[in-house]
């Protein structure tokens, strides 16, 4: 086997803030007094992950794989991930790494870092140490700074390999 090229993803993922929602980042809940809206569990940092990988394999976006109807209603983060694993394997490519930003007002997230690594890392059938969370802030302004969103940011390279003969 050798290594035939590299490939880079890039994804984005943006939810509104409300009450009455669970907060699910990374595939960890959190303790907050808003969670994320949307037709799935909302994980925005999965689900820029997962554009990431799709979108380096060349396999479209998250929406044409995972579309709003019924059979993907309050789906997790984390099987959307595990679902892209398996397309991206058969495919032929394996994750390099992963980095990320969640851009978030509050509440503070760097002690769920690990955590969040380590879920994603599984569903995806990786070593922690591949994927790399950080956090920032909106610092007060536009819809993440006021406490209206979250959103998130992956990129992600990935390699593929052929056989030599
Ligand atoms: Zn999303």
């Amino acid at each position: 086997m050798k290594a035939k090229g590299y490939r880079i993803g890039i994804g984005y993922d943006i939810h509104p803030l409300i009450k009455g929602r669970k907060l699910i980042l990374g595939g960890v809940e959190i303790e907050h007094h808003k969670g994320l809206d949307g037709h799935s569990d909302a994980d925005v940092l999965a689900h820029a992950l997962g554009d990431a990988l799709l979108g380096a394999a060349g396999l479209g976006d998250l929406g044409q794989h995972f579309p709003e109807t019924e059979e993907w209603r309050d789906v997790s983060g984390l099987i959307i991930l595990k679902k892209i694993s398996a397309l991206i394997i058969r495919e032929g490519y394996e994750i390099v790494n992963v980095d990320s930003i969640v851009n978030a007002e509050s509440p503070s997230l760097s002690a769920y870092r690990l955590d969040m690594a380590r879920n994603m890392a599984g569903a995806l059938g990786i070593d922690s140490e591949k994927i790399s969370v950080k956090f920032t802030r909106g610092e007060g302004m536009g819809a993440v700074g006021t406490g209206e969103a979250m959103e998130a940011r992956a990129v992600v390279i990935l390699s593929k390999f052929e056989n030599d003969n």
